[in-house]
């Protein structure tokens, strides 16, 4: 499963509370040249590479997508998901709408979730109370998030995440394959 939509939305807390639930699920750890956050963990959070680090495992086709998105890379490697899909483990990557697009096409049996905000406005809150960027970045996440919205049609299924337990629930009943006839979430 691939979980996307713009920053802020919430993809990383539904499935942090989605893994509580379910504490065996396997989730991709992504690499990225962005710097971490105070608290972020290498190895857990993300691997943290050097944009030299970064390129050389492009071009060794350590993985499986990437993407640039807003001035750093980000991409999942490639051999840890693969092996999990060989046992027939479940695999959910967290990422954003270019890279979900890649796994779409590299990948049709997978299943692509677009997180929606309930409005641009509260996606602009929420990203301003989580305090991780500075408003200029902010900026460049909210433009980028305009864009990525006009493409959520080309996704298997959209979540609305307004409140969040009805959000996690969503994600979770696809996950395990109660697959419901409408759109979850609306
Ligand atoms: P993403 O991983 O998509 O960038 P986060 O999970 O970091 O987004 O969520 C962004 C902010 O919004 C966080 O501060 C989080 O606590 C908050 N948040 C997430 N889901 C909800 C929700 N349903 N209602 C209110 N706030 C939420
Ligand atoms: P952040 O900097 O907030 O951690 O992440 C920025 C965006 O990059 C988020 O939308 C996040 O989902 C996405 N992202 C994280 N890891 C990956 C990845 O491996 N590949 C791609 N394409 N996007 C990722």
């Amino acid at each position: 499963m691939v979980l996307t939509g713009p920053s802020g939305v919430g993809k990383d807390t539904i499935l942090r509370e989605v893994r509580k639930r379910r504490p065996g699920l396997y989730v991709s750890v992504s690499a990225t040249t962005r710097a971490p956050r105070p608290g972020e963990v290498d190895g857990k959070d993300y691997r943290f590479l050097s944009i030299a680090e970064f390129e050389e495992w492009i071009a060794t086709d350590n993985l499986l997508e990437w993407a640039c998105y807003v001035g750093n890379y980000y991409g999942t490697p490639k051999t840890p998901v693969l092996e999990r899909l060989a046992v027939g483990e479940p695999v959910v990557l967290e990422i954003e709408v270019q890279g979900a697009l890649q796994v779409k096409n590299n990948f049709p049996a997978a299943m692509l979730v677009f997180i929606r905000p309930p409005s641009l406005a509260v996606l602009a809150e929420r990203l301003r109370s989580r305090g991780t960027e500075a408003p200029e970045a902010i900026e460049r996440r909210l433009a980028r998030a305009c864009e990525e919205l006009a493409l959520a049609d080309r996704f298997d299924y959209q979540v609305v995440n307004d409140k969040l337990a009805a959000a996690v629930e969503a994600v979770e009943r696809l996950l395990f394959e109660e697959i419901p006839d409408e759109p979850a979430g609306g």
